[in-house]
């Protein structure tokens, strides 16, 4: 005979632990997250752990400030240390950009971020080294952080586990059992699970796990290419905030003293018609050209980094969606499953707001209205979100 659960929930990285965890908090008795690696072996571990309110949508800065809100007051919340660096968040724009750029800061100072825009003198102070141009347009926010995403979300494994969530990692769920119209539990390697409830957090491989229970997500796998460079030898170049420069396309973080954390700005990254990716079958370094198109454009925002070199590179999936935001779902059709999914490569950040909504969600069999802008059907009726900070 297999074990028996209030709500299963598969996946875990950071989505389906904060679910975890919310759900504790209110008051749900038996949970299990069956991970079938180990927690935090998805994108959650991979991230970069950025996390801005400078967003042009008030919903999204919304789940961004509650994630430095989140991640900001762990350690006196559950008594587990988690390495939060505050070295605020810094935008840098092309001039026509302008317009665009004041149309986010305006949205994501009416959903509580404090931010604004500074001139090109204050943003090379607060960023030594930087290339701006007096014409540029540049934010600060003082608040944005980043966090190291792997110890960060082991801190929530061990939360949930300390409130009495069951992880069992190595745990690879084969089917989610539905019979008469409502979901009945999990078959896994380790086991049957009988549930009324399972949620489904897992990322690019929840994809065509949902399609064998009839849902169709567009929700696709894309390989994003990251690169560590280190300052040229006996430079003073440090990184000094979270960074992103719309003339190279890049985003940017410290990473330790000497090197900085790089990424793309990934375009148009939803090609239905591209070639299929593997999540569990892919390259995991950068290509060549990648990482020199990255050092190009480090090289744009910092000009003494085109004597830096590349450190090191990976490369990881995101689960992406058309519009680049995710799918919180309660299916319809069949009680009692639930999914998020589609992060887009912005989950980590997210996922302590998600986790709350989707665990009232769970324990109300009510959508909150705040993940209506979320819903799968936005696809199909055209009124998917508008987000960006800059233009595209
Ligand atoms: C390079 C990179 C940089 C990023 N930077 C940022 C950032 O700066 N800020 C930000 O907010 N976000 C960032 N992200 C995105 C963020 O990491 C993800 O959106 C987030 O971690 C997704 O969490 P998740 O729990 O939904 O998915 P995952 O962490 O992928 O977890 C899904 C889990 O499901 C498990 N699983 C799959 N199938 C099964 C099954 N059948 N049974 C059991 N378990 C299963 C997997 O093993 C996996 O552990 C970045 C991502 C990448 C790749």
């Amino acid at each position: 005979m297999g074990r028996t659960a209030d709500v299963v929930i598969v996946g875990g990285g950071v989505t389906g632990l904060c679910t975890a965890l919310a759900l504790k908090e209110r008051g749900v008795g038996r949970i299990e997250v069956l991970e079938r690696h180990f927690t935090g072996s998805g994108q959650s571990g991979r991230a970069a752990g950025v996390i801005r309110g400078c967003v042009g949508h008030a919903t999204v800065a919304a789940t961004q400030l509650e994630g430095q809100e989140f991640y900001g007051t762990f350690e006196a919340r559950y008594g587990i240390p988690v390495e939060v660096h505050r070295t605020g968040y810094l935008l840098v724009a092309r001039s026509h950009e302008r317009a665009h750029v004041e149309t986010t800061v305006s949205v994501a100072e009416r959903a509580g971020c404090r931010l604004g825009l500074v001139a090109a003198e204050e943003a090379v102070e607060i960023q030594p080294g930087l290339d701006a141009d007096p014409a540029g347009v540049h934010v600060f926010e003082p608040g944005g952080i980043y966090v190291d995403p792997a110890p960060a979300t082991q801190a929530i494994r061990l939360a949930a586990t300390a409130t009495g969530v069951a992880i069992r990692e190595g745990c690879e769920v084969k089917e989610v059992v539905v019979e008469g119209g409502r979901v009945t539990g999990v078959v896994s390697n380790d086991g049957n699970v009988s549930a009324e409830n399972v949620l489904v957090a897992t990322s690019v491989w929840g994809t065509p796990q949902l399609a064998r229970l009839g849902i169709e997500v567009p929700v696709r796998p894309h390989i994003a290419q990251m690169a560590f460079f280190h300052v040229p030898a006996g430079s003073g170049q440090r990184l000094q905030t979270t960074l992103f420069d719309s003339r190279a396309g890049l985003y940017m973080r410290p990473e330790g003293v000497a090197q900085m954390f790089v990424g793309r700005k990934e375009k148009d990254f939803h090609d239905p018609d591209g070639p299929a990716i593997d999540p569990d079958d892919y390259k995991q370094t950068a290509e060549y050209f990648a990482v020199q198109r990255m050092h190009a454009g480090l090289s744009v925002t910092l000009p003494s980094m085109s004597d830096g070199f590349v450190h090191r590179t990976y490369a990881c999936t995101y689960d992406v969606t058309p519009d680049e935001m995710p799918i919180l779902e309660q299916a319809e059709g069949i009680d009692g499953l639930f999914f998020a999914l589609g992060f887009s490569g912005g989950g980590f950040s997210a996922a302590p707001w998600v986790g709350r909504r989707m665990a009232d969600c769970i324990t109300s069999g009510e959508k909150p209205p705040e993940i209506t802008p979320f819903k799968l059907e936005r696809f199909e009726t055209g009124e998917t979100i508008t987000w960006s900070n800059t233009p595209d």
